[in-house]
């Protein structure tokens, strides 16, 4: 059949081979984009949205290819996190978000916490809260400005292994998230025993607001289990001036989103918090 021929081709002809040095070169492309600092950071606020204060920022990593110019994360985090080089990624993007906030609070902007995106094989990396503690000291930033954003996933593949891992990073004075809350699989208690801080609803709950019945219906779900949890809820992804009313008139009091501002990079963050003084 045509499915079998599809799959022959993959392991044993000409063009499968092609595909599979294309991959070896991408990553070999990627680690010396590691070594090179062809990495940069772009940070998204995060406001309250009745003052429009900013709370926090979310360090987002980007790719300065020297031949196809900006390459967004989800076009090279897969390939990282499936040869391992989320590793040494991770590492720099936390080290350099952390000094980056560091070096904001020292020219005397108002501090804010940066959050930083951990992907699961970084957060079960036995040497990783070394890496937490490294990225602490090297900076000098408070651990109370650092925040770790995980996935539902993360946290359900193994739960012993993660609250391990959750409880040496609280004991550190690190802040914890779930993100893209919604649309993974964690069992509530399971969640309520997490010593989380904040919840980021999924952009794909706020993207079908206001809309029709059902469909609030289900963000209002996830909302008041967000809630339940006793958790500090953002809306990720807000875009609208209707969103952000229906949002706050559902009592969600923080969000993230274009509306607000996409993500920028460091000059215009600084230029932003320097305004809020
Ligand atoms: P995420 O953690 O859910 O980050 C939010 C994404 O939504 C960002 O995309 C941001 O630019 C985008 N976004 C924010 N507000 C809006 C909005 O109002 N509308 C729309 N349409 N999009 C909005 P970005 O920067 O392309 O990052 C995509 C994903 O790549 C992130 O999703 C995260 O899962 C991953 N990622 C980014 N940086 C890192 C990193 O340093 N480490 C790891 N492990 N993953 C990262
Ligand atoms: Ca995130
Ligand atoms: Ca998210
Ligand atoms: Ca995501």
């Amino acid at each position: 059949s045509k499915e079998m021929g599809r799959d022959t081709l993959c392991v044993f002809d000409g063009p499968g081979n092609i595909k599979i040095s294309l991959e070896i070169g991408r990553e070999e492309e990627l680690r010396r984009a590691i070594e090179n600092e062809e990495l940069f950071l772009e940070y998204q606020p995060r406001v309250n949205m009745i003052t429009g204060q900013i709370l926090g920022l979310e360090a987002l990593v980007r790719w300065r290819h020297p031949k196809s110019g900006i390459v967004p994360p989800l076009q090279f985090i897969p390939l990282a996190e499936e040869t391992g080089l989320i590793l040494p990624l991770g590492t720099w993007v936390m080290k350099t978000a952390a000094r980056q906030a560091k070096a904001w609070q020292d020219a005397g902007l108002p501090p804010v916490v940066m959050a930083v995106n951990v992907s699961a094989r970084q957060f079960c990396d036995p040497l990783f809260i070394n890496h937490v503690e490294e990225a602490l000291a090297e900076s000098g930033l408070a651990a109370e400005f650092l925040e770790l954003e995980l996935t539902e996933h993360t946290l359900m593949g193994d739960v012993t292994g993660a609250l391990n891992a959750m409880n040496a990073v609280k004991a550190l004075g690190v802040r914890l998230s779930v993100d893209d809350f919604g649309t993974g699989y964690a069992n509530l208690d399971v969640l309520r025993n997490f010593p989380m801080d904040l919840l980021k609803i999924d952009r794909s709950f706020i993207d079908a607001l206001p809309g029709d019945q059902a469909t609030k219906s289900m963000a209002g779900a996830v909302m008041s289990l967000a809630r339940d949890l006793n958790l500090t809820v953002v809306a990720e992804g807000v875009e609208t001036p209707e969103q952000r009313d229906y949002l706050r008139g559902q009592g969600c009091a923080e969000a993230q989103g274009y509306l607000y501002s996409a993500p920028i990079g460091a000059p215009d963050i600084a230029r932003l918090l320097g305004t809020a003084c």
